[in-house]
């Protein structure tokens, strides 16, 4: 199965109009969008498919976007999703301010589209670097999400868009290990419906497209973790 290409997006919001509104705009602006009216719906959604953000109403029919935030903050498999939440202008406008909710951003009703864009384009350039544009260089490997093109040492390095994915998530977590299923929830961004080895199928794929260059010595294999990439060994 190919990696999603498009940046995810949860909207949790009860209201049908705002709901249309805001999974057009994002639509047209290139993202994948899912559309849930509670926070219930929501939990059962991310068991299936996890999202790159999400973007939560406070006001909920049943659990509050509040509450929702720290389930999912205490939940492993989404304690670091990327979380905006949706407030109306007022009290809960306050609350937010001098709450500690774990969500990463908030936006008061009514909020201009574009200022959402630009706010969701943040989080997810601070939290997940692997989904935005910006051109990646690391000893000689250089990367460019826009044109899609890998060079290693100035060689064109050819690969597949599985392999692509990995190595933009890689050259943005340098130096650390991550396990089969983190980088099938990562990469991927759904680890229910694959099996661990397909990771290692792509690693090896990505090893023989770096060759080239010498860079498959980057992709290191951490016996009984997974996967690491770095310059050191
Ligand atoms: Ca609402």
């Amino acid at each position: 199965m190919d990696p999603k290409m498009n940046p995810t997006i949860l909207v949790v919001e009860d209201e049908p109009a705002i709901q249309d509104l805001i999974q057009m705009n994002l639509e047209m602006g290139g993202y994948r969008v899912l559309v849930k009216g509670s926070a219930e719906d929501a939990l059962k959604t991310v068991q299936l498919e996890l999202p790159d953000l999400a973007l939560l109403d406070w006001m909920l029919p049943g659990m509050s976007g509040i509450d929702l935030t720290r389930k999912l903050r205490g939940d492993s498999r989404t304690k670091t999703l990327p979380i905006i939440l949706l407030t109306a202008r007022g009290e809960e406008e306050d609350k937010l301010r001098g709450l500690e909710t774990g969500a990463d951003d908030y936006m008061v009703k009514p909020f201009s589209l574009r200022e959402l864009e630009a706010r969701i384009k943040a989080v997810l350039r601070r939290r997940a670097p692997q989904l935005t544009e910006d051109l990646i260089e690391y000893h000689g490997l250089k990367l460019d999400p826009a044109s899609h093109k890998v060079t290693g040492k100035g060689i064109t390095l050819q690969m597949g868009p599985t392999e692509f994915r990995l190595l933009h998530f890689f050259m943005t977590h340098l130096d650390r290990v991550y396990s089969r299923t983190q980088l099938l929830d990562m990469v991927w961004g759904d680890h229910v419906f694959i099996e661990e080895r397909t990771v290692d199928v792509h690693i090896r794929r990505l090893r023989s497209a770096l060759a080239p260059s010498g860079h498959d010595a980057f992709v290191h294999t951490v016996r009984g973790s997974g996967y690491r990439f770095s310059k050191d060994s």
